[in-house]
């Protein structure tokens, strides 16, 4: 798999929304609009590492902003975009990716869908472009029309715009001192050919009050929507010395028996996410009949059902898991837990809760003839 970084651009004044905070920073929807844009790029699986590039004054703003996301330290920009972009681009030097998307703060509705396409195409491609058809008719004119102008064959340039890593950091590099307005323009001038792959009309640059009240709207209509998912599972205790849980070990004096390994809370969480966006179950999509899930660590399936909500522009509000049975003690792995489905879902352990109990001796858990488990989540649908 080809590594990709991701550089956010948050050095603009943003002077056009009429507010003194530059427009990356201010709330939308609850949330500021840059914390949206970094979470659309870190919940991304194809994504390795986000790091985002800020104004001069804006470490503070930055630091509160995003203090919910777990960040490397943020690139300190230049005078121009162009400048901002390139101490990005070098700021990764040292670890470099293989690809790298360079993404403007201020288009917090990025989609899932653009950012594959883009990434898919660098397979092939040295630079890439998001782009839009331009739909109106487009004239040319200071008072009055001097000409109509075909609009055939132009494009809305949007952003991430990606890149194979070397090759954009050299062509930046040569490119000191010419104004370009963007990225594939850098690459442009260092004769990269640039492929296009659409982007979406959701995506636009927050730049005037207009647009802020627009995308106010949008993130109206996407908390519009909350599904809530339950899911239940149950294995029995067989030969062995340990169990899996959320994907950590816990020795026990038993282990759980199984087709895959057995993690019977992951089992439970699948089921509820697939549950909220009426998916079937866990069954359904890894059938035990089929011999290539025999032994496979659970968190697969989980990343699958996440994937779906994913493909969805969904999110997880919160998973609650209690995990039911007399012993392993579940008490000392707890945080263990929590931290392996916050790594394994890409989202903020505040969301996670894992809470065990026993049965009072009563019934097969109180036999401590197996382990049961039942989740219930939230999921946030657009
Ligand atoms: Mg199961």
């Amino acid at each position: 798999m080809a590594r990709c970084a991701v550089l956010i651009l948050a050095g603009g004044s943003g002077s056009r929304v009429g507010s003194d905070i530059p427009k990356q920073y201010l709330p939308l929807g609850g949330s500021p609009v840059i914390l949206r844009t970094v979470t659309a790029f870190l919940t991304h699986p194809s994504v390795d590492s986000v790091r985002v590039v800020i104004g001069p004054d804006d470490l503070a703003r930055y630091s509160s902003a995003l203090s919910a996301a777990s960040l490397p330290a943020p690139v300190t920009g230049g005078a121009s975009r162009q400048e901002s972009g390139l101490h990005g681009l070098e700021a990764l030097e040292e670890d470099a990716p293989d690809y790298v998307l360079i993404h403007d703060a201020a288009r917090p509705f990025v989609d899932r869908a653009t950012i594959d396409r883009v990434i898919s195409a660098l397979e092939s491609h040295s630079a890439v472009l998001p782009a839009v058809p331009v739909a109106d008719t487009l004239k040319r004119g200071g008072a009055v029309v001097e000409a109509t102008v075909d609009r055939q064959d132009l494009w809305r340039a949007q952003t991430p715009q990606g890149f194979r890593f070397a090759e954009i950091l050299a062509a930046h590099r040569n490119a000191v001192g010419l104004e370009l307005t963007d990225d594939t323009a850098v690459a442009e001038h260092a004769g990269m050919a640039v492929a296009l792959v659409p982007g979406n009309e959701d995506n636009f640059k927050i730049t005037t009050r207009e647009d802020l009240d627009r995308a106010e709207r949008i993130c109206g209509r996407m908390t519009g929507e909350t599904r809530i998912g339950t899911g239940f599972d149950v294995h029995a205790f067989g030969d062995g010395d340990r169990v899996i849980l959320c994907g950590i070990e816990i020795a026990h004096h038993r282990g759980l028996e199984g087709h895959s390994d057995a993690d019977v809370a992951l089992h439970a969480i699948t089921d509820a996410l697939l549950g909220a966006i009426a998916e079937g179950d866990i069954g359904s999509h890894f059938p035990p009949s089929d011999p290539q899930w025999r032994g496979v660590a659970s968190h697969v399936f989980l990343e699958h059902a996440a994937g779906l909500i994913a493909d969805r522009d969904g999110t997880i509000g919160n998973i609650d898991l209690t995990i039911i049975c007399e012993a392993p003690k579940i008490g000392p792995h707890r945080d263990a837990m929590r931290t392996s489905l916050a790594e394994i879902l890409a989202i903020d352990i505040a969301r996670i809760s894992v809470k065990a109990t026993t049965t009072e001796k009563l019934g097969f858990t109180g036999r401590s003839e197996g382990i049961a488990a039942q989740a219930a989540v939230t999921v946030r649908l657009p």
